[in-house]
């Protein structure tokens, strides 16, 4: 059996084709363009890579990147600083500060400080607790990608047994809000689970998230199961010296077995960036709902955006 392949790269352009759509239309009703954020700070080769690739997308749709760069040696307090005045700023519908920072910043801290109602990657305190109660929140955009995956194959997921291998705030975490809220039963392995291959083999969802070249290999997956592949890793090919991406799935073994399955590059990476942008339209709708022509006025506490569905009991 081959697997069909999950085509991340189109299902992404896609999206962003729709989100295009949505932002022209405001432009055309007058509206100002949404307005995403991104604070890069130092000079990460892979973080200048992703703050790059999300500012060129976030133009390609219409909505304006606001980037600010800062130097490595940025403070804390300084950092901060810049972050409440995204918050006030009327012209912006989504902040995102990439991560890694600088060891001398505290992440969380800043995570914390970013307005709930403008946190597009999901991570603050109170988005994560709205997301696991059933409440409206922004989703992580990697989980919220990998979810569209599914679905793409898969309408209907009640019922089914999803295992998720990684247990991270920004992947594993979400994952499981997600597919318990699609009504599967969720499975949360990670790097003390006890016969990883065993636990795996029951899943007709398999979502890799951990971060090892080809862990998950055919041994690990029921014929028919949807594996959708997460990781992201750097290996040098022994014979050309040539360095590439592969994921956490060994996908020439894997697509023998498996219903469907997505490759890397070109699956759940790019729809990360693609569920940003939907996350910074989201917030910017629900500001035009509130203040007409997208203004300031928005409550942190009691607006939210709703993508994270309804746990049935
Ligand atoms: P992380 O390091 O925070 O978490 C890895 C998880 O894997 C941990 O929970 C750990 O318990 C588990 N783990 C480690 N070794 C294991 C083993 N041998 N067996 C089972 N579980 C094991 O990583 P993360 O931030 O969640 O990212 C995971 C992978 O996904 C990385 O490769 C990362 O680059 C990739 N990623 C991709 C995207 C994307 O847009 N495609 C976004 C985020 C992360």
């Amino acid at each position: 059996m081959t697997a069909t392949l999950i085509d991340g790269k189109a299902i992404a352009a896609a999206l962003r084709a729709e989100l295009a759509a949505r932002v022209a239309g405001h432009v055309a009703q007058g509206y100002r363009k949404p307005g995403l954020a991104v604070v890069l700070v130092g000079n990460d080769p892979a973080s200048e890579v992703y703050v790059a690739s999300k500012a060129k997308q976030t133009k390609e749709i219409g909505m304006l990147s606001i980037e600010h760069r800062l130097p490595a040696e940025t403070t804390e307090a300084a950092l901060l600083a810049l972050v409440a005045r995204l918050n006030a700023d009327p012209g912006v519908d989504g902040i995102l500060v990439q991560l890694p920072l600088p060891g001398h910043i505290d992440a969380d801290k800043i995570i914390e400080a970013i307005a709930p109602a403008k946190d597009v990657d999901g991570f603050h305190p109170v988005n994560v607790g709205r997301l696991s109660t059933g409440g409206k929140a922004f989703v992580p955009c990697t989980p919220r990608g990998s979810l569209k995956l599914i679905k793409s194959v898969r309408q209907d997921l009640s019922g089914l047994h999803a295992v998720v291998v990684g247990r991270s705030n920004i992947v594993g975490k979400p994952m499981l809000q997600l597919l318990l809220a699609e009504n599967c039963t969720v499975t949360v392995a990670h790097s003390r689970t006890q016969d990883l291959p065993m636990v795996c083999r029951s899943a007709d969802i398999l979502v890799a998230a951990v971060g090892r070249p080809k862990l998950i290999d055919s041994r690990y997956v029921k014929p028919g199961a949807i594996v959708i592949d997460v990781g992201i890793n750097r290996v040098t090919d022994k014979a050309t010296g040539k360095s590439r991406l592969v994921g956490d799935a060994d996908f020439d073994g894997v697509k023998e077995i498996a219903g469907a399955l997505t490759p890397v590059p070109g699956g759940v990476g790019p729809m990360t960036i693609a569920c940003l942008l939907e996350n910074t339209l989201d917030g910017y709708e629900i500001r035009l709902k509130q203040g007409g022509g997208g203004g300031a006025r928005f409550d942190p506490v009691t607006e939210w955006i709703c993508t994270s569905g309804n746990i049935q009991p």
